[in-house]
């Protein structure tokens, strides 16, 4: 695989209680001087971008893409496709919100040269969606995917949440069997995480936040990993499913040491040992490009055990595993020399399996990931 090209739209219509992603509400006037800002830095990265090779994936996420004025988008992607080179099979995602989109935007999307939707569904429940400040309902949810189908979107995944307040385990089944009607090729799962600065951290804090108690939250894991399988969706990544062929090529980069090129506030970039991000302020982004200022920070060369600690929990988290040839070509030693004590301990707790060329998490293992990925750490 080549390169990744992360393009990062950081607004929303409204802030979800539990989100703690670079994105804000209230930001419309920004919307426009943003996306002539994106443009500045796409122009600016184009000689680096043609130096590297056709790119192989281009994902627009955020923050909620869709919430751009349609001319604004639509002038960001063109802008990308004259000016950086994209191989003519790429993988072309964006996130969507239900809630922001219409028949118009969404052919205008195709239009652009977007072939892979990615819709925030979370939830087919009103009373859930309400509780975890969404902006759509279920009904919308529902339209907006099939709206995108009859466009002509062919490769449509949707994000569900589970552990979320109120939600039980037939709430959980009941916007699976939507999503099953819905026939995406893709379905990602997220389990609900408190996260420092959101809303809900706010309520917990007062112990106002009523969550699922730990074995319902179990129980939902469990459905899911056994349920979405046997129909046909392949569990190709810890939280990712998909049919055969339609797995994520963009995020299968992250997972598996390919390069990427992140633009916009925020956006995080990895290339050959070195990484990097945007300041993620908008008002500081704006005016750093506007102005020739700097604007990327924490710029990180990695040594070798930090390389070698991301390369292994992060292919862990693929089903495949840690390929073993790929470790030994990279670090130009097995991996057993280096990691022979957590393998044994982790295949010895069932948490790990090993074949001939791979390593990789048991149904277990995937369960208890982080325990792993610990062990991988020096
Ligand atoms: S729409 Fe997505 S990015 Fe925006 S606040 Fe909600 S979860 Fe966060």
């Amino acid at each position: 695989m080549g390169l990744g090209i992360y393009i990062h739209i950081p607004f929303c219509r409204k802030k979800c209680y539990y989100c703690d992603f670079p994105s804000f509400a209230g930001y419309e006037t920004l919307m426009e001087p943003y996306g002539t800002a994106l443009s500045m830095e796409i122009e600016e990265k184009s000689l680096l971008l043609e130096q590297l090779g056709p790119a192989d994936t281009v994902y627009i996420g955020g923050g909620t893409p869709t919430a751009l004025p349609l001319g604004v988008l639509a002038r960001l992607i063109g802008k990308l496709r004259r000016t950086v080179p994209i191989k003519s099979d790429a993988e072309i995602t964006i996130e969507a919100n239900p809630g922001t989109v219409d028949e118009e935007y969404l052919h205008a999307l195709l239009e652009c040269g977007v072939n892979r939707l990615s819709m925030g569904v979370q939830s087919f429940n009103d009373t859930i969606l309400r509780a975890i400040g969404r902006i759509h309902t279920a009904e919308q949810a529902v339209r907006a995917v099939e709206m995108a189908k009859s466009a002509g979107f062919k490769n449509l995944s949707l994000d569900l949440m589970y552990g979320l307040p109120g939600q039980g385990l037939e709430d959980l089944k009941t916007s699976v069997e939507t999503a099953m009607e819905l026939a995406p090729q893709h379905i990602s799962i997220y389990g609900l995480q408190v996260e420092d600065g959101t809303l809900f951290a706010r309520q917990q804090e007062k112990g106002e936040l009523r969550l699922p108690v730990d074995d319902i939250v179990e129980a939902m894991y469990d459905y899911m990993t056994e349920y979405l399988p046997d129909r046909g969706y392949v569990r190709y990544e810890i939280s990712n499913f998909a049919l055969p062929g339609y797995e994520s090529r963009h995020n299968m980069g992250y997972w598996t040491d390919v390069p990427y090129l992140g633009m916009g506030a925020a956006a995080h970039s990895y290339m050959g040992d070195s990484r990097w991000n945007n300041v993620s302020s908008v008002e500081k982004y704006i005016k750093s490009v506007e102005t020739g200022l700097p604007y990327r920070e924490n710029e990180e060369l990695l040594d070798r055990e930090t390389e070698m600690e991301e390369f292994c929990f992060l292919a862990l988290r693929m089903s495949a595993g840690i390929d073993k040839r790929a470790f030994q070509r990279k670090f130009d030693c097995p991996i057993g020399s280096v990691y022979n004590e957590a393998i044994e301990k982790m295949k010895a707790r069932k948490l790990l399996e090993e074949t001939e060329d791979h390593i990789r998490l048991t149904s277990l293992g995937m369960k208890f990931g982080n325990v792993v990925f610990r062990e991988f750490v020096f």
